[in-house]
């Protein structure tokens, strides 16, 4: 049986987040700040009915600025630095949270939608093609 709720942690496990499978949405980030923010390519992030959402543990907040210059606190683990949520009135009043999906115990839902693309990166949509080791390659 599948369990009705994603359950997830940081990096260090001080903070466990819990949210719905129902009506939630896999995203992608391009957006620059995601970038620098996660030190990666781009952001993936789960949209989850508020409600229904629960984020548990200490944590600490980055006051960032969204490219209208709307405020947006970026959430992070202040033990291990795992970024866990994006927050901002904008998103509050669509009545969904935007919890990095990286944290998922089982791995990141596949992606439905990316945001921000016009700052994506210049990649190849397909990795296919790129060549792949099962770990870290040597020699
Ligand atoms: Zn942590």
């Amino acid at each position: 049986m599948t369990d009705s709720n994603y359950h997830g942690s940081c990096l260090c496990g001080s903070v466990r987040v819990k949210l719905p499978r129902d009506g939630a949405m896999s995203a992608i980030c391009h957006c620059t700040h995601c970038q620098k923010q996660t030190g990666s390519a781009y952001s993936t992030v789960l949209m989850a009915p508020a409600a229904d959402v629960e984020v548990e543990g200490q944590l600490a907040t980055f006051n960032d600025a969204n490219d209208q210059g709307q405020p947006v606190q970026r959430i992070f683990c202040p033990r291990c630095g795992s970024p866990i949520e994006t927050a901002s009135a904008a998103s509050a009043a669509t009545g969904f949270r935007l919890i990095k999906s990286g944290l998922l115990d089982g791995g990141a839902p596949a992606p439905q939608i990316q945001i921000f693309c016009d700052s994506a990166l210049d990649w190849p949509f397909s990795l296919q093609d790129v060549p792949r080791f099962a770990r870290m390659p040597t020699g």
